[in-house]
């Protein structure tokens, strides 16, 4: 991957991080502390001040090296699997990644994340953004993607929390969207937008 794509890749994803903070801090005010938006603005803003050396790297450094500050800037529950999602990506993807490697490597990382949190499909976490766009992507071939993730960040607003903090809410967590698939709903739409897939 060259150069100038990464850098649109830390780019875009950043500026859409820091743009939607608010957005992302009062759904974590509904069912949370509250915080999300401020945690995942901290470590965006880390990578983009980063932006040039990291997208320097070959792509499998890139990634580990946004995992790394992902852990240490985002804090909370989420920073670790982000950064765990960030790192697992890093170790199974080369610098030229085909369609099929690609999203191999994406199932490594969300299996990690599911080891990291404990936490499987359903129990209204970033996972239900994840593994769901993960699936239409093997079925559907890398398009549609987008879409498949605004479906399952909505999708999130039923469910019950299970895993987290909102899960201290019990059934009072049902009936809004949750801070980290919404996200990992941005996070995949922006990739999405800047690889044109
Ligand atoms: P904290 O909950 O520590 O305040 P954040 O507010 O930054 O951290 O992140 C909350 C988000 O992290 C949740 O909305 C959820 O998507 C995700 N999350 C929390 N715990 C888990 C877990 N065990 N597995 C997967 N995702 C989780
Ligand atoms: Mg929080």
């Amino acid at each position: 991957m060259d150069k100038e794509t990464k850098l649109k890749l830390i780019t875009a994803c950043a500026e859409c991080m820091i743009r939607h903070a608010e957005e992302l801090t009062a759904l974590d005010q509904a069912i949370g502390d509250g915080d999300h938006g401020l945690n995942m603005k901290r470590g965006f803003e880390a990578l983009l001040a980063d932006a040039t050396v990291l997208s320097d790297k070959p792509l499998p450094d890139m990634l580990k090296a946004i995992g790394t500050q992902l852990v240490m800037k985002v804090g909370g529950a989420s920073g670790p699997l982000y950064g765990t999602l960030f790192m697992a990506l890093a170790k199974e993807i080369d610098d030229t990644p085909s369609l099929p490697s690609a999203s191999a490597a994406f199932a490594s990382a969300i299996e990690a994340v599911k080891a990291r949190g404990k936490s499987e499909l359903g129990q209204k976490t970033m996972l239900d953004v994840l593994i769901p766009v993960h699936r239409v992507w093997v079925t559907g071939g890398g398009t549609g993607l987008a879409l498949a993730a605004q479906a399952a960040a909505e999708a999130t607003v039923p469910m019950k929390a299970i895993r987290g903090r909102a899960s201290f809410l019990g059934d009072r967590s049902i009936g809004h969207m949750d801070p980290g698939a919404r996200s990992s709903q941005l996070l995949i739409e922006t990739i999405t937008t800047v690889l044109g897939a």
